[in-house]
C-alpha cells in the first residue's frame, strides 16, 4: 500500500483540508500514475457539498486526472512507464453487461466503479484526482496526445469527453443548429468541440459578459438568457440544445427554442427536478434527453479528435492550497473556464 498526500473534505460545510490517502499495490493488470494536473469540476463541489447524496467522508475528489506512468503491473500491455496519461470519471466496470460489451461503461447495467465515492472491487472506497498518485485498471486508463499541454489536457476527461458524447451522438456538423447553454467548464468545450465538429454554434449565456471569448472558441452567435427577447428571436430554431447549467433553468423557454424533431440534452446536473412542460414537447415533436460522461473507447476518440483539431481548454492553474478559493469562483460563475490543480504543490 502507498500512502499518498491528497486534498479531501470532511464535512459539506467544512473547506477541503491537506491529508493523506492510501493507494493499492499495483496488480498485476494495474498501472500507477504520478499525478501532474487535476481539474476541478463541478460535479466535485455537488458532491463534497453532499448536494448528490451521501457522503463517505473523508473523502478525496477530482476526476480529470492527467500525470505519467511510473509503474506497471506484469499483465499490463495498454501502458508503459513514461507513458503520459489521463483518468476520467470511471476506474472500472462489470465488463459483462451489453452496455460494457458496447464500449459504454458510463451506461453500466451493474454500476460502473466511479473514480471517488464508490465502492472498488476490493470493497474500499474510491479516492480522487486530487492527490499525488493513483492506481488505476489498465484499461481504465487513457493515453494523452503529445500534442495537447498536460494542463490542457486534464478538463479533457471529464468536461470534454462529457460534452463530446452526446454532440456526437446527435450528429453536431455541418447544417446543424447547436446551443450550448452555460458556458462555463463543460459549455466552453462544447463550444469548441461542436465548431470542430462544423456545426453552427451559439451560446446562450445568462449575460453577454463573455461574448468576445464565445466568439473566439468558434460560436457564431452569442445571446444573454437574462433578456427575454432572447427566447422570442430564437424560437424554433436549434437542432441540438447542450444545456450544461449546474442549477435548475427554466424548460419550457428552453424547449421553445427546439425546431421540428430538435433535440435538448441535459448534461447538467442541479441536485433539483428539472420539471418537463409535456406541451413544449409536442409542439414541433421535440425531444429531452440526458447523457452521461462518455464510454472509454469514446473518451480516447475525443482525446485523439482534440489533438488533431487543436482543442484545447482554457484553463488556470492553482497551487492546492486555492482550491476553496478556487470553489467560491466557480459556484459565482467566475471561472475562466477551468481550474486545474498544479498537483506538483501537493508533493
Ligand atoms: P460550471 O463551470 O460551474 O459551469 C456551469 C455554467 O452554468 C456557469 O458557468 C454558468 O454559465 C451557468 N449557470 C450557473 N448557474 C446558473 C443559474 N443559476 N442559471 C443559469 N445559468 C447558470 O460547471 P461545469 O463543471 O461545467 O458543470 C456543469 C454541470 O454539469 C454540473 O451540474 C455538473 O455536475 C454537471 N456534469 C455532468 C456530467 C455528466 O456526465 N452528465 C459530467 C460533468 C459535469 P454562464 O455564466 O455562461 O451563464
Ligand atoms: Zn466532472
Ligand atoms: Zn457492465
Amino acid at each position: 500500500m502507498l500512502t499518498v498526500n491528497a486534498i479531501a473534505a470532511t464535512s459539506a460545510t467544512d473547506p477541503l483540508v491537506r491529508a493523506t490517502v492510501e493507494r493499492r499495490d499495483v496488480g498485476p493488470r494495474d498501472v500507477l500514475i504520478e499525478i501532474r494536473y487535476a481539474g476541478i469540476c463541478h460535479s466535485d463541489i455537488h458532491t463534497v457539498r453532499g448536494e448528490w447524496g451521501k457522503v463517505p467522508y473523508p473523502l478525496t475528489v477530482g476526476h480529470e486526472i492527467v500525470g505519467v506512468v511510473t509503474e506497471v503491473g506484469a499483465e499490463v500491455t495498454r501502458h508503459a512507464v513514461g507513458d503520459r496519461v489521463g483518468v476520467g470519471c470511471m476506474v472500472n466496470s462489470c465488463r459483462e453487461c451489453e452496455n460494457c460489451k458496447a464500449g459504454l461503461e458510463q451506461y453500466c447495467t451493474g454500476g460502473n466503479v466511479g473514480t471517488y465515492a464508490s465502492v472498488d472491487r476490493d470493497g474500499t472506497v474510491t479516492q480522487g484526482g486530487y492527490s499525488t498518485h493513483v492506481v488505476v485498471d489498465q484499461d481504465f486508463v487513457l493515453r494523452v496526445p503529445e500534442a495537447i499541454r498536460y494542463e490542457a489536457a486534464a478538463p479533457l476527461l471529464c468536461a470534454g469527453i462529457t460534452t463530446y458524447s452526446p454532440l456526437a451522438h446527435w450528429n453536431a456538423g455541418p447544417g446543424k443548429k447547436v446551443a450550448v447553454v452555460g458556458m462555463g467548464g463543460l459549455g466552453h468545450m462544447a463550444v469548441k468541440i461542436a465548431a470542430a465538429m462544423g456545426a453552427e454554434v451559439t451560446v446562450l449565456s445568462q449575460t453577454l459578459g463573455k461574448k468576445d471569448d464565445g466568439l473566439a472558441f468558434g460560436a457564431q452567435h452569442y445571446y444573454a438568457t437574462s433578456d427575454e427577447s432572447t427566447f422570442e428571436t430564437l424560437k424554433n430554431s436549434f437542432d441540438l440544445i447542450i444545456n450544461t447549467v449546474s442549477a435548475p433553468i427554466d424548460m419550457r423557454a428552453y424547449l421553445g427554442l427546439l425546431r421540428l424533431d430538435g433535440t435538448m440534452v441535459s448534461v447538467g446536473a442541479p441536485p433539483e427536478p428539472l420539471p418537463v412542460p409535456v406541451f413544449a414537447l409536442f409542439g414541433q415533436r421535440r425531444s429531452f434527453a440526458g447523457s452521461s460522461i462518455g464510454g472509454i473507447a469514446e473518451t480516447q476518440e475525443m482525446l485523439d479528435f482534440c489533438a488533431e483539431h487543436n482543442v484545447a481548454p482554457e484553463v488556470e492553474v492553482i497551487s492546492a492550497d486555492a482550491v476553496n478559493e478556487a470553489y467560491e469562483r466557480v459556484l459565482k460563475s467566475d471561472v475562466r473556464y477551468r481550474f486545474v490543480i498544479d498537483v506538483d504543490t501537493l508533493r
